[in-house]
Formats: C-alpha cells, structure tokens, sequence
C-alpha cells in the first residue's frame, strides 16, 4: 500500500490533508513538532477508522539532522514514501519597520528550510523507486505579497521557486512536485487575525467566504493521484477568486 507524509499534519490544512489521502486509500506518516499537539486530538483513530496504517513521528521540520531522522523512520515503517506533503508553517507576523530579526529568521527556518530538508531526503528515496508526488503548500502571500508578512510571503515565494526547481529535477524519475497557493482558509492559524484583517479579506474575495480546510485537501488529493500524472512545476491558487 502507498504511504502519505504529511509535515505539521496534527490539525488545520494539514489534518484534512491527511485524513482525505487516508480516505483515498494511503497509509499515513503524520507529523508534528510536539506529542503535545496530538493531545486532545482524535486525528489519528480517524485516520485508522478509514482502514489505513497511521503513526505519528515529532520532528521539527526546520532542523536537518531531525529531519534525515525522522524520514528514515518513514520508510522504515511503511517500507515506501509516496506523497509529501509539505505543509507545515507558521506566522509571526509584524510590519517591516518593526520586525525583529528572530520574527524573520524563524519564519524562514520553518516554512522554507522545511521544504529543503523534507524534499532532499524524501526526494532521495522517491529517486531510488522512480516515483512520487510532492505537493507544497505555497500561499497568496507568495504570489502577492501581504503587509506585515515580509517574512511569511517570502517564504511562500521561495517555495514557488523551490516547486519548479524540483519539478525539473526529478521529472524524469517519474516525480511530479506542485504547490497550491491557498487564499484565506480557516484554521487556528487565521484565527489570530483581527476582525478589520479579515473583513478586507473578504471584501477581495470573488465567493464572498472563506475556504474550508476540506477544499484545501480536495486540490492536493488530485495532485497526488493518477489524473495528475502529467502536471508538474505548477502552482494552483485555491482562493475563490482573490485575484482575477
Ligand atoms: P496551523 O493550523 O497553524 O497548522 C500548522 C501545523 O504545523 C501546526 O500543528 C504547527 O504546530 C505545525 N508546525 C509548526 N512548526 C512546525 C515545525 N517546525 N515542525 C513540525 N510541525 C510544525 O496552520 P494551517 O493554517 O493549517 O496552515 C498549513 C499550511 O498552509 C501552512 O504552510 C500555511 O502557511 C499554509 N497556508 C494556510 C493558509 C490559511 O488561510 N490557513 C493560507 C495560505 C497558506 P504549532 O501549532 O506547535 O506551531
């Protein structure tokens, strides 16, 4: 049976992900960077419910050596690794002028550094079985930029670059790497926002509303599946029409 991996998959965008390549018939490495974010958290009896295998591996994706670790206990466990999904991230979010050099560098480390760790060492073992799918969860800031997220939107620009590059690497060993772009999607990491933030959100948004993780899923389930054999290096917005 193929096997899902899943970065930062322990609830918001990355859990439906998860629980919908559950429901399309892979079994689920989860990940998140603390057992704690598991507690309370029924993700993983869900998972398993649908008759998959499902465990979970904390690592923090930021950090190489844990990184190099963590997916080889991937593989060990479920003998191949088939779709990445690279989604775990964060914001901490500040005007340029008020920035701090930890908001930027951290910023960087989780959201971008990320990518190149996951992509290297899960890229490696997808080379070896001549195919896979990466899938990278780029975002609008990326493609549009977004005040008070120098940081965040330039890390989501970096993996827009980051999906290309893959993508001309690896395509001729079978493996597609794509990114979606979603607009605004709710989740505990727009929770944070002010209700002024998210009403000029909404006032730009083409549906009126606001995404559903589940939309986010629908999108990163096609890519990974066969009807996606033949789409590589592409960035698909998932915004309801931020900009048209
Ligand atoms: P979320 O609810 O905050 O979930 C992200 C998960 O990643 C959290 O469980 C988080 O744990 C985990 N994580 C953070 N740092 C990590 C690390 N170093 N190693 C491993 N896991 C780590 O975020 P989300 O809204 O679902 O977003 C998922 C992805 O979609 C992100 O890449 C985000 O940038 C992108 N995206 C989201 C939106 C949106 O509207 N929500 C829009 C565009 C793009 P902690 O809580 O402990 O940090």
């Amino acid at each position: 049976m193929a096997t899902a991996l899943i970065t930062g998959s322990a609830r918001g965008i990355g859990a439906a992900i998860a629980l919908r390549l559950a429901s399309d018939g892979y079994n689920i490495a989860l990940n998140d960077i603390s057992e704690a974010m598991f507690e309370n958290n029924d993700i993983m009896d869900k998972i398993k419910a649908l008759g998959v295998e499902c465990e979970k591996f904390i690592c923090d994706v930021s950090n190489y050596e844990q990184v190099e670790a963590t997916v080889k206990a991937v593989k060990e466990r479920f003998k191949t690794i088939d779709v990445l999904v690279n989604n775990a991230g964060i914001t901490r979010d500040g005007l340029l002028a008020r920035m701090s050099e930890e908001q930027y560098d951290t910023v960087i480390a989780v959201n971008q550094k990320s990518v190149f760790n996951m992509s290297k060492f899960v890229g490696n073992i997808m080379m070896r079985q001549k195919s896979g799918r990466i899938i990278n969860l780029a975002s609008v800031a990326g493609l549009y930029g977004n005040p008070g997220q120098m940081n965040y939107s330039a890390t989501k620009a970096a993996i827009i670059g980051m999906t290309k590059t893959v993508a001309k690497e690896l395509g001729s060993r079978g493996i597609t790497c794509n990114a979606v772009a979603p607009g605004f999607i709710k989740t505990p990491m727009t929770d944070k926002l002010t209700d002024a933030q998210r009403d000029a959100m909404l006032a730009q948004i083409a549906m009126k509303r606001y995404g559903e993780v589940e939309e986010i899923a629908g999108v990163v389930s096609f890519l990974a599946s066969k009807d996606a054999s033949y789409v590589t290096g592409q960035v698909i917005e998932i915004s309801g029409g931020l900009s048209m």
